[in-house]
């Protein structure tokens, strides 16, 4: 089995790749929570989400983010109700946050309410919550903390940021069922997703960093010179106090990291990395970067036999 860290847009896209030399049902996919939000009454968790709708075959690979062809009419409706939600969800979209609301209100723990709405799409790869806690990004602008979803899809990340914090739960403790993926784990992969906000959530999980020193862990770098591919990780690792870079990205993981990967284009040095070919423009070049992956992951499992 392969285990991902994943947000919801760089390592989703290596997961479409990947899907292709590896069964499903080989796949554990332990993800970032820190995003999640109440909306109109319902619980989103787009990283879950955007990787649950992947392996259902019903993502948006347009936006990462949604159903394919879905509607808003709920969205349009509502507005005149509520005003504007700041976030567009769709119809479908919807129904699942609607769902995943009702498991929490009856009881159920995240873990439990994503692995039933996993089992209801006919998704077989395993998909985790990073933490059944509650967690959430915050950066800090001139009018105080704002929730990272408010930030980059509200706002379209045209706001000053100052800062990055994480409010919730004080002890926030990697759920048992992520420590067994990593554990039984044949090797671990944090594809290139943002290290502030999709990836750091997760290794602050209690149990999570020991638990990757462990095992045989590549990483892939979001950045290529100074600039990330897309989405707001430079102004993020400003704020955060870390240098806008895969070296700046490799001094987060260097604790546990095997083989740190960066884009053959990328400026910046980092000692000892493996240049490939990261840019995954489309599925094809998905899976080249899968499999250039996976052969390190067969000769490093090999070695270690
Ligand atoms: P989010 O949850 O939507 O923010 O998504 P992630 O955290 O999973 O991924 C966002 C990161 O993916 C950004 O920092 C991008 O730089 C990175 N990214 C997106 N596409 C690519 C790609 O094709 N190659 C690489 N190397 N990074 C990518």
């Amino acid at each position: 089995m392969i285990t991902f860290l994943s947000g919801g847009t760089g390592t989703p896209k290596l997961l479409r790749g990947m899907r292709n030399l590896v069964n499903d049902d080989q796949i554990a996919v332990i993800v970032n929570t820190a995003e999640d939000m109440w909306i109109s009454g319902n619980h989103m968790s787009p990283d879950i989400d955007t990787v649950l709708y992947l392996f259902a075959g019903l993502l948006n690979t347009d936006t990462w983010w949604g159903i394919r062809g879905d509607t808003f009419s709920t969205h349009k409706f509502l507005e005149q109700f509520t005003g504007e939600e700041f976030i567009a969800v769709g119809d479908k979209d919807r129904a699942v946050h609607i769902a995943r609301a009702r498991l929490l209100w009856n009881g159920a723990t995240l873990t439990e309410a994503t692995l039933s709405l996993a089992r209801a799409l006919g998704v077989r790869a395993r998909v985790l919550p990073m933490t059944d806690a509650e967690v959430t990004t915050y950066v800090e602008t001139d009018a105080g903390p704002m929730h990272f979803q408010e930030y980059w899809v509200g706002y379209r990340g045209e706001v000053e940021i100052r800062g990055v914090m994480r409010k919730g739960e004080e002890h926030r403790k990697a759920t048992p069922e992520v420590l067994a993926a990593i554990r039984d784990a044949d090797a671990v992969i944090l594809g290139p997703s943002n290290p502030v906000t999709s990836i750091s959530p997760i290794l602050e999980c209690e149990g999570v960093r020991e638990a990757l020193q462990e095992k045989f862990v590549i990483a892939v770098s979001p950045f290529i010179g100074d600039r990330p591919v897309s989405g707001p990780a430079a102004a993020l690792m400003e704020a955060w106090g870390m240098e806008a870079s895969s070296a700046g990205t490799y001094a987060l993981y260097k604790d546990f990291v095997d083989v740190f990967v960066q884009d053959v284009r990328d400026n910046a040095e980092v000692p000892g990395a493996l240049r490939l070919d990261t840019l995954m423009k489309d599925e094809r070049r998905a899976e080249a970067l899968a499999w250039e992956l996976m052969s390190i992951v067969r000769s490093a499992t090999r070695r270690r036999a």
